[in-house]
């Protein structure tokens, strides 16, 4: 920890240096000629980095989404409660108890800029990280928690409302300017903003009156601390879309709100979660936990471009269909309606093929087709963001694969980071394709829960229907699989890493279930065997070269199954839909 802290502070120094200029050239503009008067060296070859600035504003980044920060919100510091203190205090012993709980297990402090630079650029920060943030420039913190932090090297932000900058009056007085500066100049501290006046509901406020507060305190401090204040804590976290909007437009480029949960699964850079500090060991036991379960992700690999076989049988008592090997393509009906997967094999000239992901309840007249989540077909070429804010939230955090031919990339969902085709591409600069999957099912080639399955999926994954999933092997050949039965998610992930997936994830399930190979279907959502695989707007088809069914048994499944095009003419197939249609007015 000590051997931590002491590096960190060479991190912080080298960091305050670069971006603020040391404190003796304050608002020195960052110009190549910071080494003036120093004896030039040979150039370094290596092209340089691009700069992390943090005053730059840049969204989340899917790539911090494989960590889980905890940031804590402080109020005073007091030596003991008193009449005029309030449950959001905490006295010296309660603060010592946390960082004690915080060495114990390990913890590692990270400064502001640190999140900030781990939130917009994927930087790797260390597990079990921590951010210790105080509200309201408490002299109480100058008083007995500085003292603390300086002889333990912990980093920490200090939101300031600077109407009340050297206040002494009442029962918690406030820090001086000089005191302030004091703190900044040690860079321990990073100074934020909190607006001038406190406002009790900020986002009620006339826009006038939130543009004012929040852009006349900034520049308050920016005059009197000399460099820029980029960071600011909502005051109570009173913010919506539009005091968001103006918080981007008047250069704040990270700003925290009172919601609880880690840093990384908050809805936007200028919405960061942060969690009181009563509850701490809460917090960062759900930070550990979500790290845990919520797939540690972002998980790549290449392709293993096999021969396309077909398995079928039984793992783990779960009765499974699935292909293996190619590439696939992902293909929607451009006309906005659906075919079925064997039309989709037959028109795009694959060798098997199996239903895509989710779409958006098929109205009973209509053909709402869309897609739930962000997507790109192959056959299509066009990036679709998913504008729906209310689905939006109950997305963070479902998978969202991206491939080409070559490397295939997932990661959380996260609105922010991944709903739109550049953040796509800070995940998979290459990606021809991508969809919004069910659920994370199997990771690291175990079966994920059902409770941990449940953090990020639809609220019905675990009804039993016939179900789909995507994966791959440990050698990063591609798995297309489906139930035989109707069962629930979490049983077919037990299925799915028994046989043998690394990483899989859930399908589009119940009638849209569809497995072809080689021209035959080999698992339906019908319940008539006869009726060709269901229509669906979205596939997945698999191209290579086609290889054997696996074994006798897969052999035979294969010889008893129907083919998928004799009857699959697109006239049949609509009076089909069109029946099962009425039948079928659950929600997705
Ligand atoms: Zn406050």
């Amino acid at each position: 920890m000590h051997r931590f802290n002491l590096k960190y502070v060479a991190i912080l120094v080298v960091v305050a240096m670069a971006f603020y200029g040391c404190t003796s050239k304050l608002n020195a503009p960052k110009q190549p000629d910071a080494n003036a008067g120093v004896k030039p060296a040979p150039l370094p070859v290596v092209p340089p980095e691009p700069a992390y600035d943090p005053t730059a504003f840049a969204p989340l980044h899917p790539r911090a989404l494989s960590s889980r920060v905890t940031v804590l919100m402080f109020h005073d510091v007091v030596t003991e409660r008193g009449k005029g203190s309030v449950y959001f205090d905490s006295t010296v012993d309660e603060f010592n108890q946390i960082l004690d709980y915080f060495d114990e297990q390990g913890a590692h402090y990270l400064s502001l800029k640190d999140l900030h630079e781990h939130l917009v650029t994927g930087k790797e920060v260390p597990e079990r990280s921590v951010v210790l943030t105080f509200d309201d420039n408490y002299q109480g913190f100058y008083d007995n928690a500085w003292p603390i932090l300086k002889s333990k090297n912990i980093p920490s932000g200090m939101f300031v409302h600077t109407d009340f900058v050297g206040n002494k009056s009442g029962s918690h007085p406030k820090m001086s300017w000089d005191q302030l500066k004091e703190l900044d100049k040690s860079g321990l501290v990073e100074i934020g903003g909190h607006t001038c006046s406190h406002p009790g509901d900020l986002k009620s406020l006339p826009i006038d009156d939130q543009e004012r507060e929040l852009a006349e305190s900034k520049s308050l401090l920016e005059e009197q601390l000399g460099h820029p204040v980029p960071f600011l804590a909502y005051p109570v976290g009173s913010a919506d879309s539009k005091t968001i909007e103006l918080t981007k437009s008047l250069g704040y480029t990270m700003a925290f709100t009172m919601k609880n949960g880690p840093a990384e699964e908050s809805p936007g850079v200028l919405e960061i979660q942060r969690t009181i500090q009563t509850k701490y060991k809460d917090a960062f036991e759900q930070s550990q936990d979500r790290a845990k379960n919520v797939p540690a992700a972002v998980v790549t690999t290449d392709i293993n471009n096999a021969p396309i076989t077909l398995t079928a049988g039984e793992f783990d008592g779960i009765s499974l269909v699935f292909v293996s090997g190619g590439v696939p393509v992902s293909v929607r009906d451009p006309a906005g309606g659906r075919k079925s997967v064997g039309t989709y094999v037959e028109k795009h000239s694959g060798m098997a093929g199996m239903n895509g992901t989710f779409f958006v309840n098929a109205a009973l007249r209509g053909t709402d087709n869309a897609m739930i989540g962000p997507f790109k077909s192959q056959n299509e070429g066009v990036f679709f963001v998913d504008r729906d804010a209310r689905r939006l939230e109950k997305l963070i955090g479902r998978p969202l694969i991206a491939w080409n031919e070559t490397k295939i990339s997932v990661a959380p969902f996260s609105s922010e980071a991944l709903n739109s085709e550049d953040g796509v591409r800070q995940l998979h600069p290459e990606f021809t394709d991508c969809f919004l999957a069910g659920a994370w099912i199997v990771h690291n080639g175990e079966a994920r829960s059902r409770s941990e399955i449940s953090t990020a999926a639809a609220g019905d994954f675990n009804d039993p229907r016939k179900r789909a999933f995507f994966g791959w092997k440990s050698d990063g050949t591609l798995v297309y699989g489906a139930t035989q039965n109707v069962i629930t998610t979490s049983a077919m992930a037990r299925g799915a890493a028994a046989a043998g997936l690394q990483e899989a994830f859930l399908m589009d399930s119940g009638f849209s279930t569809s497995i072809v190979f080689n021209g035959k279907i080999l698992a339906t959502g019908h319940s008539s065997e006869s009726l060709p695989s269901r229509e669906v707007p979205h596939a997945l088809v698999i191209k290579g070269e086609l290889g054997q069914p696996i074994d006798v048994e897969s052999k035979k499944a294969f010889d008893d199954a129907k083919s998928s095009t004799e009857i699959s003419s697109d006239t049949n197939g609509e009076e089909v839909v069109k029946t099962k249609k009425r039948r079928r007015s659950r929600r997705r």
